[in-house]
């Protein structure tokens, strides 16, 4: 008798031409075969809805499959390994194989688990927009932004909505590298037409990546077709790029165009407050716990995108690993991230940055804090700004002295002034936070 392996993939084989290729994707490609003992052959699937499927519909043909894969008559068990929770419970709604393709969707991205922020928000509303009502306000919906921060998992939160709120319908997530692949498989085998079956007989379409549609023009003259087939439908497409399609190297004209006929929405990297919440929330599931401490020095140092956040927290996690230890210091994350915190690109604070910011703060014109005026609306922010430079910077008097144009024992009486009357003013302590936030997270 043959391995379980072979038996299996041979199975594969034969169903994939047996039945129809949704089908397949659906139920058959999903089974993990577990054990092969004797006459038993045991097989995994994720959930009882999936389990009935087996053992009414597709059993007598998986068992006339496997007999002949394994040259003797095979007794058939599925064992439901994890309860999906999106299935309902083992009962078959209708005759028909749903039609989304869950298998191309990851139900790890969710709208529940996207943290939003003011970098993301136009981004986050249009997305529940299109899975919630399809077809109808911003088609096509158009997400960029820099990688890392977001737009597969809203564009994967939108299939996962979609395809609860409508069951029935299709739902096609594909990258732009593989509608090209699969493009040029099906001139080569000239399959074209069920290419295109594939393609645009969809309710939502989502292509993740466009920006690489560019490089092959045969690829942006079907797409251009999909578009258009699907668009005149009725349905909704949605696209990610990196960058503008304005700003998209080779694409063509008409894309442009279709591109930009919907709404255009960017992912922007998260802000100090973001970030911390981002944070929080990747950490509440793990078994660790974190000092706020920490939570700050990650977003601190960590502004890149919410990639790296996430792997700052791993790499925390496994330092702790290997340290044993159930507590996380502060100086087991410094010890952690010292290596990826000294790659990124950080902005460079500069006193020129402080008093850019606090000028900012207070609405004061640009340049007013180097003059010599000294009316209190100017004075007041200025003796902020060089305390700033002193106690964030740790620049000397005379370095600050420099950039104000006065001499160091101004600024010496400045930073001592704010000092004073920081104390008992928690106001101005607030204050003052505020200003170092938005210094570091620029
Ligand atoms: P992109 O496609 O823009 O390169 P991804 O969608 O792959 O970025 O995001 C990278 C990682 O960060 C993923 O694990 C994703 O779940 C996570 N992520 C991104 N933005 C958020 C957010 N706002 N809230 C929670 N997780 C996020
Ligand atoms: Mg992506």
């Amino acid at each position: 008798m043959r391995e379980l392996n072979e038996v299996w993939d041979s199975v594969l084989k034969q169903m994939s031409e047996e039945i129809s290729s949704v089908s397949f994707e659906t139920w058959i490609k999903p089974v993990t075969p577990v054990s092969l003992d004797g006459n038993d052959i045991v097989l995994s699937v994720k959930s009882s809805l999936s389990k009935n499927m087996l053992m009414t519909k597709f059993r007598s043909m998986i068992e006339s499959c496997l007999e002949l894969a394994a040259g003797t008559s095979l007794t058939l068990n599925v064992v439901v390994e994890e309860e999906d929770k999106n299935s309902n419970n083992g009962n078959i709604e209708s005759e028909d194989d749903p039609i989304t393709r869950k298998s191309e969707l990851n139900p790890r991205y969710s709208f529940e688990n996207f943290v939003v922020g003011g970098n993301n928000n136009l981004a986050y509303g249009a997305a529940i927009a299109v899975a919630e009502t399809p077809g109808q306000k911003y088609n096509p919906l158009f997400l960029y932004g820099g990688s890392g921060l977001g737009k597969t998992h809203l564009l994967q939160a939108i299939g996962n909505r979609y395809s609860e709120l409508y069951p029935n319908r299709k739902v096609l997530y594909t990258t732009s590298e593989k509608f090209t692949y699969e493009l040029v498989t099906a001139i080569r085998e000239k399959t074209n037409q069920d290419f295109r079956n594939k393609y645009r007989n969809v309710d939502l379409l989502l292509v993740d990546d466009i920006q690489f549609l560019a490089t092959k023009e045969l690829a942006q003259e079907e797409f251009f077709h999909t578009f258009n087939a699907i668009y005149e439908a009725g349905n909704q497409i949605v696209l990610t790029s990196d960058r503008l399609p304005s700003e998209t190297p080779h694409l063509t004209d008409r894309l442009k165009g279709r591109f930009q006929m919907g709404l255009i929405a960017d992912v922007q990297p998260p802000d100090y407050e973001t970030r911390l919440a981002i944070l929080r929330a990747k950490i509440e599931d793990e078994y660790f716990t974190f000092d706020e401490e920490i939570i700050e020095y990650v977003a601190d140092n960590i502004r890149s995108n919410v990639r790296d956040l996430e792997g700052a927290v791993k790499r925390i996690l496994a330092y702790a690993g290997i340290e044993r230890t159930n507590t996380i210091s502060i100086e087991l994350a410094q010890k952690a991230l010292k290596e990826i915190i000294s790659t990124l690109p950080q902005r460079n604070i500069t006193t020129e940055v402080i008093i850019d910011e606090v000028e900012k703060y207070y609405h004061l014109p640009q340049g007013s804090l180097k003059t010599k005026k000294r009316s209190n609306d100017v004075a007041y922010p200025r003796h902020i700004a060089m305390y700033l430079a002193r106690e964030v910077l740790g620049e000397s008097y005379p370095q600050i002295g420099d950039v104000f144009g006065r001499d160091h024992s101004t600024v010496m009486s400045a930073v001592r002034k704010v000092k004073s009357n920081l104390s008992g003013d928690t106001e101005l302590a607030e204050k003052l936070q505020e200003l170092v936030d938005n210094i570091r997270k620029n």
